[in-house]
């Protein structure tokens, strides 16, 4: 359920009119529902009540300062998979630790600028990490929290390039080599062995995965402890799909993924975080376009939009669908006709949908991409310097612009021209 609904024949945000939005900030932009982003988030939250627990936000999928604001305001930690990352959170004013670190490319100067601002724990991803951690937290006096990430060899049953818990992907230690690995992390200074860590992919769409997995990471958790290990903490992961089209078949609910981690893991008086990212962002964000041409093709007609690959990279890169709506809600029975949906910038790539139903569009028409608030606006880039595009917070009848769209002189004054030219 997300909170961008027509109303009275046109598209809001909550109480706020796209179109107004639109009039105010210009197009393309990405908007958010502050109301969205907060239900999602207690779904989790409240899916995990009796547990001790900590929703960590996987950042990476929207890290604008107002959206990790609003959500640590809530309760919320943070995932972080990078020391960019860690300052973004540090400055909306999440503590150290309430974040995590994840990521299999940890370098030593981001180990230790989390050691030294404070970190909630970090998960390690390899032997030659683990040393590296022990290392740089014994120069600075400190000990580091760890959990190892393991690899469960389970099939996400996602998009290729989105799945990360089976043995060929880069993400992890075997779970087959992890007692030898805790092994390691014990006897190693500047250590504290806390947990387990597992992460098994992205736009999970089915339970069963998680259930394996989970099973997995419970009986290594008897057996670690077995080995005098203390685990007390299980870091679940994040994944958990949302429907891209409004005909789908619902993804489970964050209900039953929490009523699959009691059964699978509650028994073990473990303190649980998970790390959703997508299902808290992604329908909580919509990209709103304005179509610049109507182009008629041989065989086809081409709605050219101002926003493009750039802006909303997930067509491109993932094959994803994402549903396109006009802003002005069409007539009820209203005639649809296909258009291939495409941007402005130069790679054939630049298409957003083909033979796309839609109804009757014109220059100036204002459309929204639904789902699009996670891995949207963080993956843009200003290709064809085309200026990185805003992003605006909507909250009851109130908005507010929480990135500004840069003017051409702070995109080209970036570069600088060396003494010899
Ligand atoms: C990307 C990522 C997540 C979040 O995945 P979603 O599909 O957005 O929920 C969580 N944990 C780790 C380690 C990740 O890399």
């Amino acid at each position: 359920m997300d909170h961008f609904l027509y109303r009275d024949g046109a598209l809001f945000a909550e109480d706020v009119s796209v179109e107004d939005i639109a009039a105010s900030v210009g197009t393309p932009f990405y908007l958010y529902s502050t109301a969205t982003l907060t239900r999602h988030f207690q779904l989790f939250d409240e899916a995990l009540a009796g547990m001790d627990h900590m929703v960590c936000y996987a950042m990476k999928a929207a890290s604008n300062q107002a959206i990790l604001r609003t959500l640590a305001e809530l309760g919320a930690g943070m995932d972080v998979v990078s020391g960019g990352e860690y300052a973004r959170a540090r400055a909306a004013g999440v503590p150290g630790d309430r974040i995590v670190f994840s990521g299999v490319g940890k370098t030593r100067e981001e180990i230790r600028q989390v050691l030294e601002g404070g970190i909630r724990q970090f998960n390690v991803e390899s032997e030659p990490e683990l040393r590296v951690i022990s290392e740089v937290a014994s120069s600075l006096g400190k000990t580091a929290p760890i959990t190892v990430r393991v690899n469960p060899d389970v099939d996400a049953k996602t998009h290729a390039k989105i799945a990360t818990g089976k043995s060929e992907n880069k993400f992890g230690i075997p779970i087959s080599k992890a007692r030898e690995v805790y092994a390691e992390a014990a006897a190693l200074p500047g250590i504290e062995v806390i947990g387990i860590d597992v992460h098994i992919g992205s736009q999970l769409t089915e339970l069963e995965p998680y259930e394996l997995a989970y099973r997995k990471v419970a009986d290594l958790t008897e057996q670690l402890r077995a080995d005098g290990h203390v685990i007390k903490r299980l870091d679940l992961g994040g994944g958990l799909g949302i429907p891209y089209t409004r005909s789908n078949e619902a993804p489970p609910l964050p209900s039953d993924y929490g009523a699959l981690i009691k059964r699978t893991v509650g028994h073990l008086g473990c303190e649980i975080e998970i790390e959703p990212g997508r299902l808290i962002v992604g329908n909580a964000g919509i990209l709103v376009s304005r179509v610049v041409y109507v182009k008629q093709g041989e065989g086809r007609q081409f709605l050219i939009l101002d926003g493009a690959m750039n802006d909303l990279i997930r067509p491109a890169m993932y094959d994803a669908h994402h549903d396109i709506i006009p802003v002005i809600e069409p007539a009820p029975g209203a005639e649809q006709q296909p258009y291939d949906i495409v941007g402005p910038v130069c790679e054939s790539g630049d298409t957003f949908a083909r033979n796309r139903m839609m109804p009757p569009l014109r220059a100036g028409d204002l459309v929204a991409f639904r789902s699009a608030g996670a891995y949207g606006a963080v993956m843009a880039s200003e290709y064809n310097t085309r200026p990185l595009v805003p992003e605006v917070l909507a909250k009851g009848d109130q908005f507010a612009v929480i990135r500004k769209r840069p003017d051409f002189d702070e995109i080209i004054n970036r570069d600088t021209i060396p003494p010899w030219l």
